[in-house]
């Protein structure tokens, strides 16, 4: 299996304290991981530092074959290769189109081919009858799918996933889930998935890897870690006899 992504020692502190200690994690490309654990574990600082959003203090970095120096040029290419989604997707003042087809036009897209994918990715995500409606007046679920429609706009190798789904409701959640699932299979992005729906997890996740106090505890197949997990803290957090 190709890498795409792969971190070695890699810290990082807040001030004195350390936040994130992994030793080594690598990422495999085409599949689905999710990052589980409980608050304040180090997930998201650690999906962060992946996507070459947060400097690590120590630690080396590998992505999309490229050891990271934190060069500019080097990291406005590798960043345009990659996209997030968060819990609540930023929407620039201004309509749905305006919004999708941004990141094509940072990228010097030919307005033909930008209107041609706009127009794709909303009918993708059942948006299509928004484009000219102002992005900030949607619903949080309509703003989630809008968000997923710059990605399929965009078809990065890497998308990364902070929450998703969690302050959208149950029916555009699962919407949202099938729209990952088809970035995956037909554009072949690797996706990482931070979410606290361990549901959803088991639902999308080929992978899961397990975080406590700022390290990885335990990684595997997400069919193997729900069924098997070795270290009883990752027990009891699936098992949700524990509520952290
Ligand atoms: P998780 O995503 O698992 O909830 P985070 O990665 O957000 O965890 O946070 C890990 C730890 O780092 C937490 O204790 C959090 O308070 C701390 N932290 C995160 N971001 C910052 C920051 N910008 N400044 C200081 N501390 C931070």
């Amino acid at each position: 299996m190709t890498t795409v992504l792969k971190l070695s020692n890699v810290t990082k502190y807040y001030g004195s304290r350390q936040v994130l200690n992994v030793e080594e994690l690598e990422i495999g490309a085409g599949q689905i991981y999710s990052i589980l654990g409980p608050n304040g574990a180090g997930k998201t600082t650690m999906m962060r530092i992946m996507a070459l959003l947060t400097r690590n203090n120590i630690g080396q970095i590998e992505v999309l074959g490229e050891k990271v120096t934190w060069d500019k040029s080097q990291l406005l290419r590798l960043r345009r290769q990659m996209s997030m989604v968060t819990q609540t997707s930023y929407m620039f003042a201004g309509p749905v189109h305006y919004n999708v087809s941004y990141g094509l036009r940072v990228r010097n897209k030919s307005v033909v081919e930008v209107n041609k994918l706009v127009k794709e990715s909303l009918e993708l995500v059942g948006m299509s009858d928004f484009i000219d409606y102002p992005a900030r007046n949607l619903s949080g679920g309509e703003k989630q799918k809008v968000a997923i429609a710059r990605v399929l706009a965009l078809k990065p190798r890497v998308l990364f996933l902070d929450e998703p789904t969690s302050s959208i409701d149950p029916t555009s959640a699962r919407d949202i889930e099938r729209y990952i699932k088809f970035i995956n299979s037909e554009l072949g992005t690797t996706v990482i998935l931070v979410t606290h729906n361990l549901f959803q997890a088991r639902r999308l996740a080929d992978h899961t890897i397990f975080m406590w106090d700022g390290e990885i505890i335990e990684t595997g197949s997400s069919e193997d870690l729900f069924e098997n997990a070795i270290d009883k803290r990752t027990r009891a957090f699936l098992s949700g006899e524990v509520v952290f």
